[in-house]
């Protein structure tokens, strides 16, 4: 079954470790990443983009996937389905179709904006029982056409949101989806540290998760980060693995053509990829 994030993040928070937020795109993500959160008794996050709700063919299809897949597979730590960077009009087609946690992104609007929809999706999830993620300060890069620029957060913004009464707040704190350029200045301590001053005990989240160093990551969990965005790492270890795999000519080789052969190096390697971060985030044994 499902649940809201809420509760896993709190732990998070008062434990000091982080849960991992991993996007799914299609079947093997999913199964892959249920399957590594399972074998390593960790909580898990599955985030979904609009961009990829809509290659699921929607939010319904996907709700049936997931709540077959637990079923099936015999999953029993705690499983949240989380929209990533929702719009609003996403975010309550979400509820709608059986999502336990949303993100509604409104860093794009004035913070009048953004508060005003907040406030009313805070009421919403909150009379249901599903998490709410918000965000202030637009993180860069580009996902799903959303670019932006990596700016800092405001601390006091952010306190406005997080005194809504969301469940997870994520704030830009120089980070940037997708790779980071190698003249990237690092994640802004000094922004998360007065973020989290300002916000107390809201789990704060960061986004962007893929290639910021292990050491960051450390610290930015003991300065309040209990939820990490990991995206485009998992892409890149089913990219180099499926090359390889066709490159050392091994879908012309007998049945190495069946779906089931050539997808499965990515699936064991993304397998890995969830493992080496659900150990770095600490959130290994804590389901
Ligand atoms: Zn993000």
């Amino acid at each position: 079954m499902l649940v809201s994030a809420k509760e896993m993040l709190n732990k998070a928070k008062a434990g000091h470790y982080a849960v991992g937020q991993f996007n799914i795109n299609n079947l093997e993500w999913t199964k892959a990443i249920l399957l590594t959160a399972q074998e390593c008794n960790s909580p898990v996050i599955l985030g979904v983009s609009e961009g990829a709700g809509k290659y699921m063919c929607g939010y319904k299809t996907i709700v049936g996937m997931v709540n077959g897949m637990i079923e099936e597979l015999g999953i029993t730590v705690p499983v949240a389905l989380h929209l990533d960077h929702g719009s609003y009009e996403g975010a309550m087609k979400c509820i709608k179709a059986g999502f336990s946690s949303v993100m509604f992104d409104g860093s794009h609007y004035p913070i009048e904006e953004n508060i005003a929809k907040t406030t009313e999706l805070v009421k919403l999830t909150g009379e249901l029982g599903l998490s709410l993620e918000a965000e202030v300060g637009a993180i860069g890069g580009e996902e799903d056409g959303v670019v932006g620029t990596g700016e800092c957060a405001d601390p006091n913004e952010c306190k406005m949101i997080a005194d809504l009464g969301v469940t997870m707040l994520a704030a830009g704190i120089g980070n940037i989806h997708g790779k980071y350029p190698a003249n990237w200045a690092g994640l802004s301590f000094e922004t998360l540290a007065a973020v989290s001053e300002k916000t107390g005990d809201m789990p704060l989240v960061l986004h962007g998760g893929t290639g910021i160093p292990a050491d960051m990551i450390k610290k930015a969990i003991s300065l309040g980060v209990s939820k990490i965005n990991v995206n485009t790492e998992c892409q890149l270890a089913f990219q180099e693995a499926t090359r390889k795999y066709i490159e050392a000519g091994k879908d012309l080789e007998g049945k190495g053509f069946d779906p089931r052969k050539l997808l499965a190096p990515g699936f064991e390697a993304m397998k890995a990829t969830v493992k080496e971060k659900m150990e770095l985030f600490g959130s290994v044994g804590m389901a």
